[in-house]
Protein backbone atom coordinates (compact mmCIF):
# COMPACT_ATOMS: atom_id res chain seq x y z
CA UNK A 1 0.00 0.00 0.00
CA UNK A 2 1.05 3.57 -0.89
CA UNK A 3 0.28 6.51 1.00
CA UNK A 4 -0.11 8.00 -2.99
CA UNK A 5 -3.24 5.75 -3.07
CA UNK A 6 -4.62 7.30 0.03
CA UNK A 7 -4.23 11.03 -0.77
CA UNK A 8 -5.96 10.07 -4.12
CA UNK A 9 -9.13 7.91 -2.71
CA UNK A 10 -9.35 11.12 -0.06
CA UNK A 11 -8.88 13.57 -2.76
CA UNK A 12 -12.25 11.68 -4.93
CA UNK A 13 -14.04 11.97 -1.79
CA UNK A 14 -13.68 15.50 -0.93
CA UNK A 15 -11.88 17.26 -3.77
CA UNK A 16 -10.82 20.38 -1.34
CA UNK A 17 -9.38 18.45 1.63
CA UNK A 18 -6.13 19.46 2.17
CA UNK A 19 -4.10 16.35 2.05
CA UNK A 20 -0.81 17.66 3.19
CA UNK A 21 -1.54 17.15 7.14
CA UNK A 22 -1.83 13.40 5.36
CA UNK A 23 1.47 13.04 4.23
CA UNK A 24 2.72 14.50 7.13
CA UNK A 25 1.14 11.52 8.81
CA UNK A 26 2.83 9.06 6.84
CA UNK A 27 6.28 10.76 7.48
CA UNK A 28 5.49 10.67 11.42
CA UNK A 29 4.05 6.85 11.58
CA UNK A 30 7.13 5.91 9.28
CA UNK A 31 9.57 6.84 11.47
CA UNK A 32 7.50 5.97 15.23
CA UNK A 33 7.16 2.35 13.35
CA UNK A 34 10.91 2.57 11.82
CA UNK A 35 11.89 -1.24 12.15
CA UNK A 36 8.32 -2.75 13.73
CA UNK A 37 7.50 -5.53 11.73
CA UNK A 38 4.35 -7.38 11.76
CA UNK A 39 4.05 -10.99 12.14
CA UNK A 40 3.60 -12.05 8.50
CA UNK A 41 7.40 -9.92 8.06
CA UNK A 42 5.58 -7.01 6.48
CA UNK A 43 6.81 -3.42 7.96
CA UNK A 44 4.44 -2.04 10.52
CA UNK A 45 3.52 1.05 8.62
CA UNK A 46 1.73 -1.32 6.12
CA UNK A 47 -1.35 -2.14 8.74
CA UNK A 48 -1.47 1.74 9.20
CA UNK A 49 -1.36 2.59 5.47
CA UNK A 50 -4.19 -0.03 5.13
CA UNK A 51 -6.51 0.71 7.59
CA UNK A 52 -6.07 4.82 6.51
CA UNK A 53 -6.93 3.05 3.14
CA UNK A 54 -9.94 1.64 4.12
CA UNK A 55 -11.33 4.03 6.03
CA UNK A 56 -10.94 6.37 3.02
CA UNK A 57 -12.73 3.97 0.76
CA UNK A 58 -15.68 4.13 3.16
CA UNK A 59 -15.48 7.87 2.73
CA UNK A 60 -14.50 8.81 6.68
CA UNK A 61 -13.55 12.33 7.00
CA UNK A 62 -9.79 13.00 6.55
CA UNK A 63 -8.56 13.84 10.26
CA UNK A 64 -10.14 10.04 10.57
CA UNK A 65 -8.34 9.04 7.74
CA UNK A 66 -4.91 10.88 9.79
CA UNK A 67 -6.11 9.04 13.17
CA UNK A 68 -6.08 5.70 11.39
CA UNK A 69 -2.26 5.98 10.18
CA UNK A 70 -1.51 6.86 13.38
CA UNK A 71 -3.76 4.54 15.36
CA UNK A 72 -1.22 2.69 16.33
CA UNK A 73 1.81 4.83 17.03
CA UNK A 74 1.01 6.10 21.05
CA UNK A 75 0.71 2.10 22.05
CA UNK A 76 3.39 0.88 20.29
CA UNK A 77 5.96 3.62 19.84
CA UNK A 78 8.31 5.29 22.03
CA UNK A 79 6.29 8.99 20.84
CA UNK A 80 2.95 9.32 22.89
CA UNK A 81 -0.62 11.15 22.52
CA UNK A 82 0.81 14.81 23.19
CA UNK A 83 3.25 14.24 20.18
CA UNK A 84 0.02 13.50 17.67
CA UNK A 85 -1.55 16.43 19.24
CA UNK A 86 1.06 18.92 18.57
CA UNK A 87 1.70 17.63 15.17
CA UNK A 88 -2.04 16.86 14.08
CA UNK A 89 -4.29 19.21 16.45
CA UNK A 90 -7.25 18.34 18.82
CA UNK A 91 -9.38 16.49 16.58
CA UNK A 92 -6.80 13.48 15.35
CA UNK A 93 -5.61 13.04 19.25
CA UNK A 94 -8.94 12.77 20.52
CA UNK A 95 -9.69 9.86 17.78
CA UNK A 96 -6.53 8.29 18.53
CA UNK A 97 -6.66 8.07 22.10
CA UNK A 98 -10.39 6.75 21.51
CA UNK A 99 -8.22 3.92 19.41
CA UNK A 100 -6.05 3.57 22.03
CA UNK A 101 -8.22 2.64 24.89
CA UNK A 102 -10.48 0.56 22.66
CA UNK A 103 -7.57 -1.68 21.98
CA UNK A 104 -7.74 -3.19 25.21
CA UNK A 105 -10.87 -5.13 24.27
CA UNK A 106 -9.85 -8.64 24.35
CA UNK A 107 -12.34 -11.31 24.25
CA UNK A 108 -11.65 -13.61 27.37
CA UNK A 109 -15.00 -15.69 28.48
CA UNK A 110 -18.42 -14.14 29.21
CA UNK A 111 -17.56 -11.49 31.52
CA UNK A 112 -14.76 -9.66 29.29
CA UNK A 113 -17.35 -10.12 26.77
CA UNK A 114 -20.02 -7.93 27.85
CA UNK A 115 -17.41 -4.91 29.53
CA UNK A 116 -16.08 -5.52 25.78
CA UNK A 117 -19.86 -4.32 24.09
CA UNK A 118 -19.88 -1.69 26.91
CA UNK A 119 -16.89 -0.01 25.98
CA UNK A 120 -17.62 0.08 22.41
CA UNK A 121 -21.05 1.34 22.40
CA UNK A 122 -19.95 3.84 24.96
CA UNK A 123 -17.02 4.89 22.36
CA UNK A 124 -19.26 5.01 19.78
CA UNK A 125 -21.82 7.03 21.14
CA UNK A 126 -18.75 9.67 22.08
CA UNK A 127 -17.66 9.94 18.51
CA UNK A 128 -19.07 7.25 16.38
CA UNK A 129 -15.28 7.80 13.90
CA UNK A 130 -13.35 6.09 16.60
CA UNK A 131 -15.37 2.58 15.81
CA UNK A 132 -14.91 3.33 12.33
CA UNK A 133 -11.27 3.12 12.80
CA UNK A 134 -11.04 -0.03 14.78
CA UNK A 135 -13.28 -1.38 12.44
CA UNK A 136 -10.86 -0.86 9.51
CA UNK A 137 -8.35 -1.69 11.93
CA UNK A 138 -10.15 -5.24 12.82
CA UNK A 139 -10.18 -6.00 9.35
CA UNK A 140 -6.52 -5.64 7.89
CA UNK A 141 -6.14 -7.89 11.11
CA UNK A 142 -8.62 -10.47 9.94
CA UNK A 143 -6.94 -10.42 6.40
CA UNK A 144 -3.38 -11.42 8.28
CA UNK A 145 -4.47 -13.59 9.82
CA UNK A 146 -2.74 -16.36 8.41
CA UNK A 147 0.19 -15.39 10.03
CA UNK A 148 -1.06 -15.81 13.73
CA UNK A 149 -1.27 -19.03 15.99
CA UNK A 150 -4.28 -20.81 15.80
CA UNK A 151 -5.80 -19.91 19.25
CA UNK A 152 -5.15 -16.25 18.11
CA UNK A 153 -6.94 -16.83 15.24
CA UNK A 154 -9.55 -18.16 16.83
CA UNK A 155 -9.91 -15.74 19.48
CA UNK A 156 -9.81 -12.92 17.05
CA UNK A 157 -12.58 -14.31 14.66
CA UNK A 158 -14.67 -15.21 17.22
CA UNK A 159 -14.81 -11.77 18.94
CA UNK A 160 -15.11 -10.21 15.55
CA UNK A 161 -18.87 -12.19 14.91
CA UNK A 162 -19.88 -11.79 18.36
CA UNK A 163 -18.87 -7.80 19.12
CA UNK A 164 -17.32 -6.21 15.65
CA UNK A 165 -19.81 -7.94 13.10
CA UNK A 166 -23.14 -7.11 14.60
CA UNK A 167 -22.19 -3.23 15.53
CA UNK A 168 -20.99 -2.63 11.76
CA UNK A 169 -24.50 -4.12 10.80
CA UNK A 170 -26.27 -1.94 13.31
CA UNK A 171 -24.42 1.37 11.39
CA UNK A 172 -25.31 0.25 7.92
CA UNK A 173 -21.69 -0.37 7.09
CA UNK A 174 -22.54 -3.93 5.13
CA UNK A 175 -19.52 -3.64 3.15
CA UNK A 176 -17.41 -4.23 5.68
CA UNK A 177 -19.99 -6.16 7.64
CA UNK A 178 -19.71 -8.72 4.92
CA UNK A 179 -16.01 -8.70 4.91
CA UNK A 180 -15.65 -9.42 8.45
CA UNK A 181 -18.32 -11.92 8.73
CA UNK A 182 -16.69 -13.93 5.11
CA UNK A 183 -12.90 -13.74 6.57
CA UNK A 184 -14.31 -15.18 10.17
CA UNK A 185 -16.11 -18.14 8.16
CA UNK A 186 -13.49 -19.10 6.78
CA UNK A 187 -11.45 -18.99 10.03
CA UNK A 188 -13.78 -20.68 11.85
CA UNK A 189 -15.50 -23.25 9.86
CA UNK A 190 -12.63 -23.67 6.88
CA UNK A 191 -14.56 -26.94 5.35
CA UNK A 192 -18.01 -25.59 4.90
CA UNK A 193 -16.56 -22.37 3.35
CA UNK A 194 -14.53 -24.12 0.75
CA UNK A 195 -17.40 -26.37 -0.58
CA UNK A 196 -19.58 -22.97 -0.76
CA UNK A 197 -17.35 -21.41 -2.54
CA UNK A 198 -16.59 -24.27 -5.02
CA UNK A 199 -20.55 -23.87 -5.21
CA UNK A 200 -20.68 -20.09 -5.85
CA UNK A 201 -17.96 -19.71 -8.16
CA UNK A 202 -17.58 -22.82 -9.92
CA UNK A 203 -20.99 -24.95 -10.06
CA UNK A 204 -22.82 -22.16 -10.41
CA UNK A 205 -20.86 -19.37 -11.65
CA UNK A 206 -21.66 -19.97 -15.44
CA UNK A 207 -25.50 -20.71 -15.02
CA UNK A 208 -25.49 -17.33 -13.15
CA UNK A 209 -23.65 -15.13 -15.38
CA UNK A 210 -25.58 -16.48 -18.41
CA UNK A 211 -29.19 -15.72 -16.85
CA UNK A 212 -27.74 -12.46 -15.82
CA UNK A 213 -25.85 -11.64 -19.47
CA UNK A 214 -29.23 -12.43 -20.94
CA UNK A 215 -31.25 -10.08 -18.34
CA UNK A 216 -28.81 -7.23 -18.92
CA UNK A 217 -29.59 -7.29 -22.45
CA UNK A 218 -33.22 -7.02 -22.69
CA UNK A 219 -33.45 -4.16 -19.85
CA UNK A 220 -30.73 -2.29 -21.51
CA UNK A 221 -32.09 -2.07 -24.37
CA UNK A 222 -35.13 -0.71 -23.28
CA UNK A 223 -33.81 1.64 -21.03
CA UNK A 224 -31.36 3.16 -23.58
CA UNK A 225 -34.49 3.87 -25.30
CA UNK A 226 -35.78 5.82 -22.30
CA UNK A 227 -33.32 7.29 -22.48
CA UNK A 228 -32.65 6.11 -18.52
CA UNK A 229 -28.58 5.78 -17.60
CA UNK A 230 -28.03 3.07 -15.71
CA UNK A 231 -25.30 0.39 -14.29
CA UNK A 232 -26.71 -2.95 -13.61
CA UNK A 233 -24.78 -5.28 -11.28
CA UNK A 234 -25.40 -9.06 -10.53
CA UNK A 235 -23.27 -10.66 -8.27
CA UNK A 236 -23.52 -10.66 -4.58
CA UNK A 237 -21.11 -13.03 -3.34
CA UNK A 238 -21.36 -12.76 0.82
CA UNK A 239 -20.82 -16.95 1.28
CA UNK A 240 -21.40 -16.49 5.47
CA UNK A 241 -25.37 -15.15 5.02
CA UNK A 242 -26.06 -18.23 2.26
CA UNK A 243 -24.38 -20.13 5.28
CA UNK A 244 -26.31 -19.07 7.74
CA UNK A 245 -29.69 -19.05 5.89
CA UNK A 246 -29.10 -22.96 5.11
CA UNK A 247 -28.39 -23.50 8.51
CA UNK A 248 -31.20 -21.60 9.93
CA UNK A 249 -33.83 -22.55 7.10
CA UNK A 250 -32.68 -25.67 6.37
CA UNK A 251 -32.57 -25.56 2.84
CA UNK A 252 -29.82 -26.58 0.70
CA UNK A 253 -27.16 -23.96 -1.57
CA UNK A 254 -29.67 -24.41 -4.66
CA UNK A 255 -32.54 -23.24 -2.61
CA UNK A 256 -31.04 -20.37 -1.29
CA UNK A 257 -29.51 -19.27 -4.37
CA UNK A 258 -32.63 -19.93 -6.73
CA UNK A 259 -33.62 -16.19 -7.05
CA UNK A 260 -30.99 -14.35 -9.07
CA UNK A 261 -30.61 -11.15 -7.90
CA UNK A 262 -29.75 -7.78 -9.87
CA UNK A 263 -29.15 -4.29 -8.71
CA UNK A 264 -29.94 -1.04 -11.38
CA UNK A 265 -27.94 2.21 -10.11
CA UNK A 266 -29.46 5.49 -11.65
CA UNK A 267 -28.94 8.90 -11.24
CA UNK A 268 -32.35 10.19 -9.78
CA UNK A 269 -35.14 8.85 -7.72
CA UNK A 270 -37.61 10.00 -10.55
CA UNK A 271 -35.27 7.34 -12.47
CA UNK A 272 -35.81 4.96 -9.76
CA UNK A 273 -38.95 4.76 -10.32
CA UNK A 274 -39.21 4.62 -13.74
CA UNK A 275 -36.76 2.08 -14.38
CA UNK A 276 -39.56 0.09 -11.74
CA UNK A 277 -41.98 1.15 -14.32
CA UNK A 278 -40.00 -0.41 -17.26
CA UNK A 279 -39.20 -3.88 -15.78
CA UNK A 280 -42.34 -3.92 -14.89
CA UNK A 281 -43.47 -3.61 -18.26
CA UNK A 282 -41.09 -6.44 -19.37
CA UNK A 283 -41.69 -8.86 -16.24
CA UNK A 284 -44.69 -9.80 -14.48
CA UNK A 285 -44.30 -8.67 -10.85
CA UNK A 286 -44.50 -11.17 -8.16
CA UNK A 287 -47.48 -9.83 -6.11
CA UNK A 288 -46.58 -8.70 -2.47
CA UNK A 289 -42.77 -8.27 -3.37
CA UNK A 290 -42.97 -4.85 -4.34
CA UNK A 291 -41.50 -2.26 -1.35
CA UNK A 292 -40.76 0.99 -1.78
CA UNK A 293 -37.88 1.56 0.96
CA UNK A 294 -37.80 5.06 -0.69
CA UNK A 295 -40.63 6.94 0.30
CA UNK A 296 -40.70 4.58 3.85
CA UNK A 297 -36.79 4.23 4.25
CA UNK A 298 -35.76 0.88 6.87
CA UNK A 299 -35.49 2.63 9.80
CA UNK A 300 -31.40 1.75 9.58
CA UNK A 301 -31.97 4.55 6.86
CA UNK A 302 -31.67 2.06 3.94
CA UNK A 303 -33.40 3.10 0.82
CA UNK A 304 -34.15 1.34 -2.50
CA UNK A 305 -37.00 -0.28 -4.65
CA UNK A 306 -37.16 -3.82 -4.53
CA UNK A 307 -39.40 -6.05 -6.54
CA UNK A 308 -39.42 -9.72 -7.42
CA UNK A 309 -40.24 -10.35 -11.30
CA UNK A 310 -41.24 -13.31 -13.47
CA UNK A 311 -38.01 -12.67 -15.29
CA UNK A 312 -36.62 -14.49 -18.68
CA UNK A 313 -38.19 -18.50 -18.85
CA UNK A 314 -40.01 -17.44 -15.51
CA UNK A 315 -37.39 -17.55 -13.39
CA UNK A 316 -37.81 -15.30 -10.05
CA UNK A 317 -36.02 -12.27 -10.34
CA UNK A 318 -35.25 -10.02 -7.85
CA UNK A 319 -34.16 -6.24 -8.70
CA UNK A 320 -32.76 -3.59 -6.05
CA UNK A 321 -33.66 -0.19 -7.91
CA UNK A 322 -31.76 3.21 -6.33
CA UNK A 323 -29.04 6.01 -6.83
CA UNK A 324 -25.71 6.20 -6.77
CA UNK A 325 -25.83 8.36 -3.59
CA UNK A 326 -28.39 5.34 -2.40
CA UNK A 327 -26.28 3.10 -3.32
CA UNK A 328 -23.16 4.49 -1.25
CA UNK A 329 -25.25 4.40 1.76
CA UNK A 330 -26.12 0.62 1.52
CA UNK A 331 -22.37 0.23 1.30
CA UNK A 332 -20.56 2.61 3.65
CA UNK A 333 -23.87 3.30 5.89
CA UNK A 334 -23.40 6.19 8.37
CA UNK A 335 -20.03 6.46 6.80
CA UNK A 336 -21.60 7.61 3.75
CA UNK A 337 -23.87 9.56 5.74
CA UNK A 338 -21.41 11.47 7.41
CA UNK A 339 -19.89 11.83 3.87
CA UNK A 340 -23.21 13.34 1.95
CA UNK A 341 -23.76 15.65 4.88
CA UNK A 342 -20.31 17.26 4.88
CA UNK A 343 -20.31 18.05 1.27
CA UNK A 344 -24.17 19.18 1.56
CA UNK A 345 -22.01 22.13 3.60
CA UNK A 346 -24.13 21.38 7.03
CA UNK A 347 -20.39 19.88 8.60
CA UNK A 348 -22.34 20.25 11.93
CA UNK A 349 -25.21 19.05 11.13
CA UNK A 350 -24.28 15.27 10.92
CA UNK A 351 -27.30 14.32 13.11
CA UNK A 352 -26.21 11.19 15.05
CA UNK A 353 -29.48 8.40 14.93
CA UNK A 354 -31.44 8.38 17.96
CA UNK A 355 -30.30 4.92 19.69
CA UNK A 356 -26.82 6.48 19.70
CA UNK A 357 -28.01 8.53 22.01
CA UNK A 358 -30.25 6.46 23.82
CA UNK A 359 -26.70 4.60 24.49
CA UNK A 360 -25.75 7.37 27.01
CA UNK A 361 -29.04 7.42 28.58
CA UNK A 362 -29.09 3.63 29.23
CA UNK A 363 -25.67 3.56 30.66
CA UNK A 364 -26.81 5.92 33.20
CA UNK A 365 -29.65 3.66 33.69
CA UNK A 366 -27.90 1.02 34.51
CA UNK A 367 -24.77 0.47 36.86
CA UNK A 368 -24.66 -3.07 36.05
CA UNK A 369 -23.03 -4.04 32.90
CA UNK A 370 -25.04 -7.27 32.03
CA UNK A 371 -28.21 -5.24 32.63
CA UNK A 372 -26.74 -2.70 30.08
CA UNK A 373 -25.87 -4.82 27.86
CA UNK A 374 -29.49 -6.43 28.01
CA UNK A 375 -30.90 -3.12 27.57
CA UNK A 376 -29.29 -2.33 24.39
CA UNK A 377 -29.63 -5.55 23.13
CA UNK A 378 -33.06 -5.07 23.44
CA UNK A 379 -33.38 -1.77 22.44
CA UNK A 380 -30.42 -1.50 19.65
CA UNK A 381 -29.78 -4.35 18.12
CA UNK A 382 -34.00 -5.60 17.40
CA UNK A 383 -35.35 -4.44 14.23
CA UNK A 384 -36.35 -0.74 14.85
CA UNK A 385 -39.87 0.77 13.48
CA UNK A 386 -40.83 4.19 12.54
CA UNK A 387 -43.93 5.62 13.69
CA UNK A 388 -45.34 9.42 12.98
CA UNK A 389 -46.92 11.93 15.35
CA UNK A 390 -50.34 13.74 14.42
CA UNK A 391 -47.81 16.56 13.65
CA UNK A 392 -46.24 14.33 11.12
CA UNK A 393 -42.76 14.03 13.31
CA UNK A 394 -40.93 10.45 13.17
CA UNK A 395 -39.94 8.75 15.97
CA UNK A 396 -37.70 5.71 15.92
CA UNK A 397 -38.22 2.80 18.04
CA UNK A 398 -37.45 -0.36 18.94
CA UNK A 399 -39.77 -3.20 16.81
CA UNK A 400 -43.01 -4.64 19.36
CA UNK A 401 -43.11 -1.01 21.15
CA UNK A 402 -46.58 0.08 22.29
CA UNK A 403 -48.38 3.52 22.39
CA UNK A 404 -47.19 3.75 26.20
CA UNK A 405 -43.15 3.66 24.44
CA UNK A 406 -44.19 5.74 21.81
CA UNK A 407 -45.79 8.47 24.46
CA UNK A 408 -42.52 8.52 26.54
CA UNK A 409 -40.56 9.24 23.49
CA UNK A 410 -42.50 12.21 22.93
CA UNK A 411 -41.90 13.49 26.34
CA UNK A 412 -42.41 12.23 29.87
CA UNK A 413 -45.52 14.09 30.20
CA UNK A 414 -47.16 12.54 27.26
CA UNK A 415 -46.64 9.19 28.93
CA UNK A 416 -47.56 10.14 32.55
CA UNK A 417 -51.01 11.73 31.56
CA UNK A 418 -51.55 9.01 28.65
CA UNK A 419 -55.05 7.88 28.75
CA UNK A 420 -55.55 6.13 25.66
CA UNK A 421 -54.18 5.90 21.70
CA UNK A 422 -55.19 6.43 18.33
CA UNK A 423 -53.23 4.76 16.11
CA UNK A 424 -54.71 5.29 11.70
CA UNK A 425 -57.45 7.25 13.37
CA UNK A 426 -58.97 4.17 14.89
CA UNK A 427 -59.21 4.01 18.84
CA UNK A 428 -56.80 1.25 20.35
CA UNK A 429 -55.50 0.15 23.78
CA UNK A 430 -52.01 1.31 24.89
CA UNK A 431 -50.44 -1.96 25.19
CA UNK A 432 -51.12 -2.54 21.16
CA UNK A 433 -47.82 -3.61 19.12
CA UNK A 434 -47.09 -0.56 16.82
CA UNK A 435 -46.24 -1.19 13.20
CA UNK A 436 -43.57 0.05 10.79
CA UNK A 437 -45.46 3.40 9.39
CA UNK A 438 -47.92 3.92 12.29
CA UNK A 439 -49.62 7.24 12.70
CA UNK A 440 -49.87 7.17 16.95
CA UNK A 441 -52.00 9.88 18.77
CA UNK A 442 -51.86 9.73 22.56
CA UNK A 443 -54.79 10.95 24.32
CA UNK A 444 -53.98 12.37 27.40
CA UNK A 445 -55.68 13.11 30.59
CA UNK A 446 -54.61 16.43 32.24
CA UNK A 447 -55.43 15.68 36.07
CA UNK A 448 -53.52 12.19 35.99
CA UNK A 449 -50.88 12.11 38.67
CA UNK A 450 -48.69 9.14 37.82
CA UNK A 451 -48.43 6.56 35.17
CA UNK A 452 -50.03 3.23 35.63
CA UNK A 453 -47.98 0.25 37.11
CA UNK A 454 -49.72 -2.20 35.17
CA UNK A 455 -48.12 -0.90 32.20
CA UNK A 456 -44.25 -2.43 32.90
CA UNK A 457 -46.08 -5.36 32.03
CA UNK A 458 -45.76 -4.58 28.40
CA UNK A 459 -43.77 -1.67 27.70
CA UNK A 460 -40.23 -2.13 25.73
CA UNK A 461 -38.50 0.70 26.09
CA UNK A 462 -35.84 1.14 28.74
CA UNK A 463 -36.72 4.92 28.81
CA UNK A 464 -40.92 4.05 29.57
CA UNK A 465 -40.02 1.76 32.13
CA UNK A 466 -37.77 3.98 34.01
CA UNK A 467 -40.05 6.75 33.39
CA UNK A 468 -43.28 4.74 34.94
CA UNK A 469 -41.07 3.56 37.93
CA UNK A 470 -39.84 7.04 38.61
CA UNK A 471 -43.26 8.80 38.18
CA UNK A 472 -44.97 6.47 40.72
CA UNK A 473 -46.82 8.07 44.03
CA UNK A 474 -44.10 8.48 46.67
CA UNK A 475 -46.85 7.42 49.46
CA UNK A 476 -48.51 4.28 50.71
CA UNK A 477 -51.93 5.07 48.80
CA UNK A 478 -51.04 3.12 45.51
CA UNK A 479 -54.91 1.94 45.74
CA UNK A 480 -55.34 6.00 43.80
CA UNK A 481 -54.64 4.14 41.23
CA UNK A 482 -57.01 1.90 41.05
CA UNK A 483 -59.59 4.53 40.16
CA UNK A 484 -57.82 5.77 37.13
CA UNK A 485 -59.07 3.88 33.89
CA UNK A 486 -57.11 0.78 33.07
CA UNK A 487 -55.68 0.16 29.52
MN1 LIG B 1 -3.82 -1.70 14.46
Amino acid sequence: MDIKLIVKKVKENSPQADTELLELAFDFAKKAHQGQKRKNDEEYIQHSLHTAFLLAQIKADINTVIAGILHDVPEDTEFTLDDIEKNFGKDVASLVEGITKLSKIKYRGVERYRESLKKMFLAMARDIRVVLIKFCDRLHNLRTLDALPEAKRQRIAKETMEIYAPIAGLLGIWRLKWQMEDLCFKFTNPEEYQKLEYKYEVEKKTERNQYINRVKNILGLELKKADVPYTIEGRFKHLYSIYRKMKTKGKQFDEIQDVFALRVITDSVENCYQILGIIHAIWKPKPNRIKDYIALPKPNGYRSLHTTVFGVDGHATEFQIRTTEMDEEAHYGIAAHFHYKQKSGSENSLKQPQWIKEILSLQRANENTEDFIKQIKFDVFRDRIFVFSPKGDVFELPKGSTPIDFAYAVHSDVGNKAAGAIINDQISTLDHELQNGDAVEIIIEKNRKSPNRDWLKFVKTARAREKIKQNQPKSNFSSITKFLPRV
